[in-house]
Protein backbone atom coordinates (compact mmCIF):
# COMPACT_ATOMS: atom_id res chain seq x y z
CA UNK A 1 0.00 0.00 0.00
CA UNK A 2 1.58 3.21 -0.77
CA UNK A 3 1.52 5.89 1.56
CA UNK A 4 1.01 9.79 -0.62
CA UNK A 5 3.28 11.91 1.35
CA UNK A 6 3.30 15.38 -0.72
CA UNK A 7 6.87 14.44 -1.49
CA UNK A 8 6.18 11.46 -3.15
CA UNK A 9 3.13 13.51 -5.12
CA UNK A 10 5.50 15.83 -6.30
CA UNK A 11 7.69 13.13 -7.62
CA UNK A 12 4.71 11.37 -10.15
CA UNK A 13 4.04 15.28 -11.23
CA UNK A 14 8.23 16.03 -11.93
CA UNK A 15 8.31 12.54 -13.29
CA UNK A 16 5.74 12.39 -15.60
CA UNK A 17 6.35 15.90 -16.95
CA UNK A 18 9.73 15.10 -17.87
CA UNK A 19 7.59 12.42 -19.64
CA UNK A 20 8.30 9.58 -17.63
CA UNK A 21 5.52 6.59 -17.77
CA UNK A 22 3.59 5.62 -14.80
CA UNK A 23 5.64 2.28 -14.70
CA UNK A 24 8.89 3.87 -14.42
CA UNK A 25 7.51 5.92 -11.57
CA UNK A 26 5.81 2.87 -9.95
CA UNK A 27 9.56 1.00 -10.04
CA UNK A 28 11.12 4.77 -8.59
CA UNK A 29 8.41 4.27 -5.57
CA UNK A 30 7.99 1.00 -5.40
CA UNK A 31 4.38 1.00 -6.07
CA UNK A 32 1.64 -0.31 -8.69
CA UNK A 33 1.55 1.45 -11.99
CA UNK A 34 -2.63 1.62 -11.14
CA UNK A 35 -1.48 3.44 -7.73
CA UNK A 36 0.64 5.86 -9.89
CA UNK A 37 -2.24 6.43 -12.27
CA UNK A 38 -4.80 6.63 -9.73
CA UNK A 39 -2.92 9.33 -8.25
CA UNK A 40 -2.13 11.37 -11.09
CA UNK A 41 -5.53 11.31 -11.83
CA UNK A 42 -6.56 12.49 -8.79
CA UNK A 43 -3.88 15.18 -9.02
CA UNK A 44 -5.13 16.49 -12.28
CA UNK A 45 -1.98 15.78 -13.70
CA UNK A 46 -3.10 14.49 -17.42
CA UNK A 47 -1.28 12.78 -19.80
CA UNK A 48 -0.90 11.44 -23.08
CA UNK A 49 0.91 9.10 -25.91
CA UNK A 50 2.79 12.55 -26.19
CA UNK A 51 5.97 12.59 -24.05
CA UNK A 52 6.64 15.58 -21.35
CA UNK A 53 8.19 18.92 -22.62
CA UNK A 54 11.50 17.76 -21.65
CA UNK A 55 13.42 16.32 -24.50
CA UNK A 56 17.03 15.23 -24.60
CA UNK A 57 18.72 16.89 -27.16
CA UNK A 58 19.06 14.76 -30.60
CA UNK A 59 21.95 12.01 -30.09
CA UNK A 60 22.07 12.23 -26.71
CA UNK A 61 20.84 8.97 -24.58
CA UNK A 62 19.94 8.42 -21.48
CA UNK A 63 22.57 6.45 -19.60
CA UNK A 64 22.99 4.26 -16.49
CA UNK A 65 23.98 5.61 -13.35
CA UNK A 66 27.50 3.65 -13.63
CA UNK A 67 28.13 6.01 -16.50
CA UNK A 68 27.35 9.07 -15.20
CA UNK A 69 30.50 11.44 -15.01
CA UNK A 70 31.17 14.15 -12.22
CA UNK A 71 29.79 16.59 -14.58
CA UNK A 72 26.72 14.79 -15.60
CA UNK A 73 23.24 15.86 -15.09
CA UNK A 74 21.57 12.98 -12.65
CA UNK A 75 17.96 13.47 -13.93
CA UNK A 76 16.12 10.45 -13.80
CA UNK A 77 14.67 10.01 -17.05
CA UNK A 78 13.58 6.47 -16.70
CA UNK A 79 14.00 4.11 -13.88
CA UNK A 80 17.43 3.12 -14.24
CA UNK A 81 18.59 5.74 -16.61
CA UNK A 82 20.07 9.14 -16.32
CA UNK A 83 20.35 12.62 -18.60
CA UNK A 84 24.09 12.75 -18.34
CA UNK A 85 23.88 16.12 -20.10
CA UNK A 86 26.50 18.22 -18.60
CA UNK A 87 25.57 19.86 -15.66
CA UNK A 88 25.45 23.10 -14.34
CA UNK A 89 27.86 24.45 -12.03
CA UNK A 90 26.36 24.37 -8.38
CA UNK A 91 23.22 21.90 -8.73
CA UNK A 92 23.34 17.94 -9.74
CA UNK A 93 21.40 18.94 -13.32
CA UNK A 94 21.77 20.64 -16.35
CA UNK A 95 20.11 23.68 -17.36
CA UNK A 96 16.75 21.96 -18.75
CA UNK A 97 16.57 20.18 -15.52
CA UNK A 98 17.64 22.38 -13.40
CA UNK A 99 14.87 24.15 -14.12
CA UNK A 100 12.48 21.79 -13.46
CA UNK A 101 14.18 20.77 -10.36
CA UNK A 102 14.32 23.68 -8.85
CA UNK A 103 10.07 24.57 -9.40
CA UNK A 104 10.01 21.91 -6.75
CA UNK A 105 8.60 23.45 -3.98
CA UNK A 106 10.85 21.07 -1.33
CA UNK A 107 13.85 21.52 -3.49
CA UNK A 108 16.16 24.20 -1.83
CA UNK A 109 18.64 25.86 -3.90
CA UNK A 110 22.22 24.13 -4.49
CA UNK A 111 24.03 26.87 -3.71
CA UNK A 112 22.52 30.42 -1.79
CA UNK A 113 24.52 33.45 -2.88
CA UNK A 114 22.49 35.25 -0.15
CA UNK A 115 23.82 36.94 2.78
CA UNK A 116 22.63 38.31 5.75
CA UNK A 117 21.73 42.04 5.15
ZN1 LIG B 1 19.48 16.81 -17.55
Amino acid sequence: MMIWTAEAEQRVRDGLAAGLSYLDLARQLGTTRGAIAGRARRLGIKTGPRRGPVKLPRGSAPIPLMKLKDDSCRYPVTASRFCGRMRTRGTSYCPEHARLCLRHPHARPYHTTSRPA
